[in-house]
């Protein structure tokens, strides 16, 4: 089935989908569309409305893992979403014929996610989860930056090298300003059979360092289990009443969705990260700035074009002019501002964070 491309991307706001959650690793291979899957699974079984969106443009594998019992169709500009297990479910696989190769570029790539977004007719939903691309760059930018994303939820497996890139990925959220719900620690442990056991094939403990370096929950631990690959690739799920009572992984992954459940509404009482309530010229060259929290900063532009982040001043000290002003401010998302300067550099989007540190006097 082709994609159509519709004209209007802005048609068909979400405000019907109650809460938004990305299922997130920044590193493929670590079981985040089995996490996102099993999560949908789990949030059906408890009687929510739950919609899935495959994200993963370059490996979208959900279609397998959720086999449909209807195609999505189009409906004039709206496009209906296939049904699988009671799940909405929608993925670039239906769009492509299979084993064709994924080969899209990132502002393709970004179109054809802001018209899943936008164009899909989700109808009401209490969850959509988002299977998020792996990798930190344009695609997961831009769409962590339109998704509305209520919270987003990291995948782990317990060693380092997929830490490094759960950190990176975390990174990228709290850029713009999506708070972490938690983090899901995949293929913790394993044994086999009838053994009672564990083994550590992937060390212990990561998921758990993660959630402490942020100060967020450690969702679960979901053990290494043939059942979840096994039955993942024919398009079964693990939530069989038959089997799920004795498989480890299905109780892991149910206790996951509680702790998940009952995360979400703690996240309104984390302290609301930096964000700019007003901003002012104070003359030409100085800018007031009046945050959320209630502080008030004045600063020069002098002071803020020298920590121009962009490539090239990063790269060599630039040469700033003490009287420098601006032609106009733009926010971006709602994460930074752009000045654009009266002289040198205007290529730099300047955080919020690192604008706050300025003004407490907390950079070199
Ligand atoms: P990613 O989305 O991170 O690339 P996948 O969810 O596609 O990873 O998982 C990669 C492979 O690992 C798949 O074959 C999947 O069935 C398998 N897998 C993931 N988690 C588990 C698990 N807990 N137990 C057994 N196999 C798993």
């Amino acid at each position: 089935m082709p994609l159509p491309v519709l004209q209007n991307n802005k048609i068909g706001p979400i405000s019907q989908i109650k809460n938004v959650i990305a299922v997130a690793a920044g590193k493929g291979g670590v079981g985040k569309s089995t996490v996102a899957v099993n999560l949908a699974l789990c949030l059906s079984e408890l009687g929510y409305k739950v919609g899935l969106l495959d994200a993963d443009l370059y490996g979208p594998s959900i279609r397998k893992m959720l086999p449909e019992v209807k195609l999505p169709v189009q409906q004039n500009e709206r496009l209906e979403p296939a049904l699988s297990f009671g799940i909405k479910v929608i993925s670039m696989a239906f769009f492509r014929k299979e084993g064709q190769p994924a080969a899209v570029r990132a502002p393709i790539a970004n179109k054809i996610l802001t018209q899943f977004i936008r164009t899909v007719a989700w109808g009401e939903l209490d969850y959509l989860i988002i299977d998020f691309p792996p990798g930190t760059g344009d695609i997961q930018l831009t769409l962590a930056q339109n998704a509305q994303i209520t919270a987003a939820v990291m995948v782990t497996t317990p060693q380092e090298v997929a830490l490094m890139d759960v950190r990176k990925a975390a990174a990228l959220f709290q850029q713009v300003g999506v708070p972490i719900v938690g983090v899901i620690e995949n293929m913790s442990w394993y044994a086999p059979g009838v053994q009672t056991v564990k083994t550590y094939p992937f060390g212990k403990g990561g998921g758990a360092r993660f959630a402490e370096e942020n100060g967020i929950p450690l969702l679960g631990e979901i053990p290494i289990d043939e059942a979840v690959s096994y039955r993942a690739d024919r398009g079964f799920s693990i939530f069989v009443e038959e089997i799920a009572e004795q498989l480890p992984a299905a109780a892991a992954f149910r206790q996951a969705t509680q702790n998940l459940l009952a995360a979400l509404p703690k996240l309104s009482e984390r302290p609301p990260s930096k964000k700019v309530e007003k901003m002012y010229l104070a003359d030409p060259a100085t800018c007031c700035i009046e945050w959320n929290n209630g502080r008030k900063h004045t600063l020069k532009f002098s002071q803020i074009q020298k920590y121009c982040p962009c490539a090239q001043c990063t790269e060599k000290t630039p040469s700033i002019t003490n009287d420098v002003g601006v032609h106009k401010v733009e926010s971006i998302g709602k994460y930074a501002l752009h000045f654009d300067f009266t002289q040198g550099c205007s290529h730099g989007i300047y955080e919020f964070e690192m604008l706050y540190q300025l003004g407490e006097g907390k950079k070199e």
